[in-house]
């Protein structure tokens, strides 16, 4: 017997993914059926199982895509035939969502349902807009109503009268009728200079707010171009934003930064990015696959007891270097006695995960400053292996020939150039709305070129700051013919992601 059907009602919170709560992931990792609004964030759906069916129940300014008896339909027959059904909504479902409409017709239908809260909007936002909705001495409530009524109708739903002549209010769907309510407010005994803010788009990195009083927010909402979906914060509380506006605040608040890292390694990259309140956006260069053959690789563990040293340059070298050596039946122990070096930190970590330690690393993360340290060593006779990208700078292996050692370069991967996402990529450059280009290695700088042609990509990097990882990848960019704004002093994630921040607070911009 199939397990009975059900529905939750879920809040997806304001927007940041971060405010979606743990039982609300939990229920999208089993649903089978995925109904969402256009409030919900789409980020959420990679919780999902794949096989999962996804129905974008629309809903954007009050028109719908579906209408309402529509989706009370959908919920209830996909339920009825054994589904666990996932309704997803920005916010909260029982405020101002029709979560009580879906939950009501659930109910009489007999299907099992449960409501799993989220973040409101009127919490979610004014948090990272820097807005206590309540603060000691200066309000002691809160009402939560919504602007989105038709002055027409008679029967009103917003008495004014009614509302408490202090203490916070806050409106949702009340863009459109903004005049209306400041009016309103103002004629129902609230002074004309009461702080107002309007929030669009709040706690997601395209957060945007006006500040105002009821007199003159209508003219500063309209000066800023401001459109739904917006919530409306009136009272004294809101001037606390002068000194708590901590989201806003941060260093790269609102800047677009395009990461060309390949993607399994962008992660570390993008979350730091975030940290300073960036708003990465992944654009892989480069994709990390084997290589055409294995069969350099292989020889090389199998002889891997001839050799004095083993050079590791990447933290993908490390990676497919380790799946040989068990593909080929062998462990670390094989390792024994030979001496290991790594360019940079990150790779080291990668060898160091395996419990050994590193023998050499140089101070600065090039094969240059390799060069000078191995040329300390005795290498005379010494036999190397690198395993490494297919396609790689030659200056290593040759110095260290020179040097009297004698090198394998073995290909232990290889990186290609991804095709998904060029034009679009390409228009979000073109509308300008992209701050910073992170390149962090030769590679991804020489395939973005190809993706789009010398000339094209130095016009479509006007007014971009280019940030390399290091002077090799810089000395690429500008062999383009592009400036490089932003270098850090050693080639790491960190230092780079920390180099894009003092670029925009010493450059202001
Ligand atoms: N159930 C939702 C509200 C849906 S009504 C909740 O609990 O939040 C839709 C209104 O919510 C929008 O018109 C806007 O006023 C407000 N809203 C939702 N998300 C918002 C956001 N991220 N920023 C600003 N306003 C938002």
């Amino acid at each position: 017997m199939s397990p009975p059907g059900r529905i939750y009602l879920i809040g997806a919170g304001p927007g940041d993914p971060g405010l979606l709560t743990i039982k609300g992931k939990v229920c999208i990792e089993q649903a089978d059926v995925i109904v969402r609004d256009y409030l919900a964030n789409e980020e959420f759906l990679c919780y999902a199982k794949p096989r999962a069916e996804v129905i974008f129940a629309g809903k954007k300014g009050g028109e719908s895509h579906i209408d309402q008896d529509e989706i009370n339909r959908i919920l209830i027959d996909r339920a009825r035939r054994g589904k666990i059904v996932v309704r997803l909504k920005g916010g909260d479902p029982f405020i101002f969502g029709r979560g009580g409409e879906e939950a009501a017709a659930a109910a009489a239908a007999g299907i099992p349902f449960e409501i799993v809260p989220g973040v409101t909007a009127a919490v979610g936002v004014p948090a990272y807009a820097g807005i206590p909705l309540t603060h000691r001495n200066v309000a002691s409530s809160v009402t939560f109503i919504t602007g989105h009524e038709d002055p027409e109708k008679e029967n009103r739903l917003v008495s004014w009268d009614k509302l408490p002549g202090s203490g916070t209010l806050v409106f949702y769907m009340g863009l459109g009728n903004l005049p209306e309510i400041a009016e309103q407010l103002i004629r129902h005994g609230r002074a004309p200079d009461t702080p107002i803010a309007v929030v669009r788009w709040g706690t997601k990195p395209e957060q945007q707010t006006v500040v105002g009083t009821l007199q003159n927010i209508v003219i500063r909402v309209r000066d800023e171009g401001l459109r739904p979906p917006a919530l409306i914060i009136v009272g004294e509380v809101v001037k606390l934003r002068e000194q708590l506006n901590w989201f806003e605040g941060r260093p790269l608040f609102g800047k677009r930064i395009l990461v060309t890292r390949a993607r399994d390694q962008a992660v570390e990259f993008t979350e730091l990015l975030k940290l300073y309140g960036a708003d990465p956006v992944e654009f892989p260069t480069i994709e990390v696959v084997p290589p055409e053959s294995w069969d350099a690789l292989d020889e090389g563990v199998r002889r891997i007891e001839e050799y004095d040293w083993l050079i590791f340059t990447s933290v993908n070298g490390v990676v497919y270097f380790l799946e040989r050596l068990r593909a080929g039946g062998k462990d670390i122990r094989a390792l024994r006695g030979i001496k290991l070096c790594a360019i940079g930190p990150r790779t080291a970590q990668e060898i160091e995960r395996m419990g050994v330690r590193v023998d050499l690393m140089p101070d600065e993360y090039v094969a240059e400053a390799l060069i000078d340290q191995m040329g300390r060593q005795e290498l005379k006779g010494r036999r190397i292996l690198i395993p490494r990208a297919a396609v790689a700078r030659d200056i290593l292996p040759e110095a260290l020939t020179r040097m009297g050692a004698r090198v394998d370069v073995v290909a232990a991967y290889r990186t290609i150039r991804p095709t998904r996402d060029v034009d679009w990529v390409k228009n979000v450059l073109q509308a300008r709305q992209i701050s910073v280009i992170t390149f962090t290695s030769s590679s991804t700088v020489r395939n973005f070129v190809d993706m789009f042609g010398p000339d094209e990509a130095r016009r479509l990097l006007q007014g971009v700051a280019v940030a390399c990882i290091g002077p090799i990848t810089a000395k690429t960019v500008e062999d383009y013919g592009l400036a490089v704004q932003i270098l850090p002093k050693d080639s790491t994630i960190p230092s780079l992601a920390q180099a894009i921040v003092e670029h925009f607070t010493t450059h202001s911009t």
